[in-house]
């Protein structure tokens, strides 16, 4: 039986930044490869600096991958311009983390959701109304919203209006970037119960960046895990959240926090055990070896000069020389 074409194939994409004749480019993603399926919510998660926000903006346009492909429903994108990919005929859109600073404050909620009705031209001016107050309605806000400012919403508010424009055109895929980090927590856990229902009723499939890993969990049915711009490890959320393999995935579940005092004090210890977590430093400055071999508790001379390859086992990638297909629970190293 043949694997159905994923929506998104991203295909061993680099993304850099800088560089001139004199200074070489920092490389903020490496050689990442990773897809989603016709409506697939998947989680891409890591710490700040992991390039998880650069490989949003390669597949939004926003930025020019300096290796590997973007296919988007089989159509190579890759060197697509952002207004392109983004046309409605393509099937992409976006939320963004800040609400405050992605909805025009001088423009009505209408005038917002009505702009990309009117790009799609399907739409006369009375259906554009009505189905701006069906959208409104879907958001969970009151249909006279249309004619007020975002100055007259709170923060949770307004990312209802980004999702209500996310979808008003019905994309095929809608990237959210941190959609739910400016949030509280009841807003963020609302705002998760509108995207999971809006996936799951119009078949919109997802590419979820966050680095809160509760919310993704909530979320996404598979997970990508990124340290330094490389892919850790990756499969469905069951496996890679709840029983992960990769040492750096163990550590950044360690380095979570969680309610329970007991289960927060095993994951200080684990996390004690693993060694401090990086900070932002981007994939450039670790070209040789495993990028995680400084902080690896199970780190061998090998780790530090070899880069481990992505290897399948049961379902999952780890790119980890602990782990080979002949050998995929080598002692100490599984959860
Ligand atoms: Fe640790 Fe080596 Fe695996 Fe990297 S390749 S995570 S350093 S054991």
């Amino acid at each position: 039986m043949s694997t159905p074409t994923p929506l998104l194939d991203v295909r061993n994409i680099a993304v850099e930044y800088g560089g001139g004749w004199r200074t070489a480019a920092a490389r903020a993603v490496d050689d990442v490869s990773l897809t989603v399926g016709h409506g697939e919510i998947v989680g891409l998660v890591g710490e700040s600096g992991s390039g998880k926000s650069s490989i949003g903006r390669a597949v939004l346009g926003l930025t020019s991958p300096a290796q590997g492909t973007i296919h988007l429903d089989g159509q190579d994108v890759t060197h697509q311009r952002a207004g392109e990919r983004r046309d409605p005929s393509t099937g992409i859109q976006v939320v963004f983390q800040d609400p405050y600073a992605s909805l025009n404050p001088a423009r009505t909620i209408g005038r917002t959701l009505g702009e990309p009705l009117e790009v799609h031209g399907k739409f006369s001016a009375t259906e554009a109304r009505t189905r701006i107050e069906e959208l409104l309605t879907r958001v969970g806000l009151p249909t006279d919203a249309i004619d007020r400012y975002p100055s007259a919403f709170s923060g949770g508010q307004r990312q209802r209006i980004a999702i209500a424009r996310a979808i008003s055109t019905e994309p095929k895929l809608v990237i959210c970037d941190e959609p739910t980090s400016a949030l509280d927590v009841v807003t963020q856990a609302r705002m998760l119960d509108l995207l999971t229902g809006l996936s799951r009723e119009r078949g919109t499939a997802m590419l979820f960046i966050a680095h809160n890993l509760a919310v993704v969990a909530a979320a996404a049915q598979r997970v990508v895990v990124l340290y330094r711009g490389r892919v850790m490890e990756s499969g469905t959320t069951q496996d890679v959240l709840h029983r992960p393999l990769h040492p750096y995935t163990q550590a950044l579940i360690a380095s979570s926090p969680v309610a329970d005092p007991l289960r927060q004090r095993k994951r200080r210890a684990a996390r004690k055990q693993a060694g401090p977590m990086a900070g932002s430093e981007g994939a450039g400055s670790a070209s040789q070896g495993c990028p995680f071999a400084p902080r690896c508790p199970h780190a061998t001379p090998t780790c530090r000069t070899q880069r481990p390859d992505a290897t399948v086992i049961a379902g999952r990638t780890i790119a980890c020389h602990l782990f080979t297909a002949d050998d995929p629970t080598p002692e100490g190293a599984a959860a």
